[in-house]
Formats: C-alpha cells, sequence, structure tokens
C-alpha cells in the first residue's frame, strides 16, 4: 500500500459557503464541481493508482473512496465532504452478475455482510507508515509485515481482508509480475547500470494519456523486489 501524503483539498471543497451539504448524491452544481475536483485531485496525488490494490485506475475505472463510510453500517455522514477521508480506489473487478473482487466496492460489501466495519483496525493509504504494514511476496500474496499476535498485524490482516487485497485475481497478477522481476534481476545482477535503469522504469513515473504523470501498477509489488 502506497502512502498517501498529506496535501491540501481541493478549494472548491474548502471555499464552499455555505459548506457542502453531507450529501454525496446531491445533484447541485457546487457539489458535481467538488467531486470533480477531489476525483482528479487524488489522481493526480496518487500518480493514477489505486489506493488499495495499486492497479491503474485508468484501465479498471475508478470512483472516490469514503474510507470511514459516508452511510450505511459505520457510516458517518458527517465526514462525507471531509478531504482526509477520501481517496481514489479502482473498481475491482467486476464480472457479470457479479460485484467487485476487491477495493472500495467489495468493502462495501464484506461491510455489510460481516455488519459491523472497525475504523480503527483499518489501514488507510493516508495513514502514515501503511506502506511498511504490507509485505507482497514472489509468490503473488499480499500479507502483514508484522509478527503474528501484534495489533499491527491484527490491522493489516483486518484491512487485507476488508479489502479483498488478496483474492486470486490479484495474487495472479502480482506473482507474474514478481516473477518477471526476479528472472530479470537474475539475469543483470552483475550489470549494476542496468539494474538501477530497471529500477528507475518500474519505480519512476511516466506520462498518461492526457500527460498526468503516473507510476506503473503494483508499485509496492515491484518496490519490494527492487529496492527492498
Ligand atoms: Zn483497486
Amino acid at each position: 500500500m502506497r502512502h498517501l501524503a498529506p496535501h491540501p483539498a481541493p478549494t472548491e471543497l474548502t471555499n464552499a459557503n455555505p459548506p457542502l451539504p453531507p450529501d454525496w448524491s446531491n445533484p447541485s452544481p457546487e457539489v458535481r464541481q467538488a467531486k470533480r475536483a477531489i476525483r482528479d485531485k487524488l489522481y493526480r496525488h496518487q500518480f493514477g493508482l489505486c489506493g488499495f490494490c495499486e492497479g491503474s485506475l485508468g484501465e479498471l475505472g475508478r470512483h472516490t473512496e469514503h474510507v470511514e463510510p459516508k452511510g450505511g453500517i459505520g457510516g458517518n455522514p458527517a465526514r462525507t465532504f471531509d478531504y482526509t477521508n477520501l481517496i481514489a480506489s479502482c473498481q475491482g473487478e467486476q464480472k457479470t452478475g457479479q460485484s467487485a473482487d476487491s477495493c472500495g466496492h467489495f468493502k462495501d460489501k464484506y461491510i455489510r455482510a460481516q455488519g459491523t466495519f472497525l475504523l480503527a483496525d483499518f489501514v488507510s493509504p493516508r495513514e502514515a507508515g501503511c506502506d511498511l504494514m504490507f509485505k507482497y511476496l514472489s509468490d503473488g500474496r499480499v500479507v502483514p509485515s508484522a509478527a503474528q499476535g501484534t495489533d499491527e498485524y491484527r490491522r493489516a490482516d483486518y484491512t487485507i481482508k476488508v479489502a479483498g487485497l488478496d483474492c486470486n485475481r490479484l495474487r495472479n497478477r502480482r506473482r507474474q509480475i514478481a516473477e518477471r522481476l526476479i528472472r530479470q534481476i537474475d539475469r543483470f545482477q552483475n550489470e549494476p547500470h542496468v539494474l538501477q535503469q530497471l529500477l528507475n522504469h518500474y519505480l519512476g513515473t511516466h506520462p498518461d494519456i492526457n500527460g498526468e504523470q503516473v507510476l506503473i501498477p503494483f508499485y509496492s509489488t515491484r518496490k519490494q523486489r527492487l529496492a527492498p
């Protein structure tokens, strides 16, 4: 999980006067403009990657996710337009007749099925240190970094379950990436300049079709192989 570093909320949100109503679906132009500004700013600051799975928002589709839900079980409408509660999530993969297998929409489904949401146990991409709480293994699994029995382990484990981060699709994708990288690292192990080029390429930003700087998907999987 990449850490989404603190940055100012869009002015469409901070300058709204009167303040925006706690209603995400409100059809007013002010609410629609604020939602668009939030969406664009999160995309930029997350470098085009889903805050949960690190898939490409451009490829998978995206929505603005309320880490603390805005309604329903565990809902807190007061944080509907609290920017620190918002991240960009992909739509997960949704096959015909099935609901999403990971990320924001899966989280909603999981919370409904459990009948509870443990906010204090859920690790948000906005939480400092979140990038150190997950290990991406070469077989594609994601597991808590901390030792079993610790609070950190419990929180990371809960987050993996709530956001579906270890679903088969993501696991397979990460395994393919890790295996390819391991082969490349082995092949070029005596050529440090090539390894440095690989690192710069895979962990650096590149312009998307609109000229926004984005990262290559599954950044943390790559980083843990190239620059552990
Ligand atoms: Zn995702």
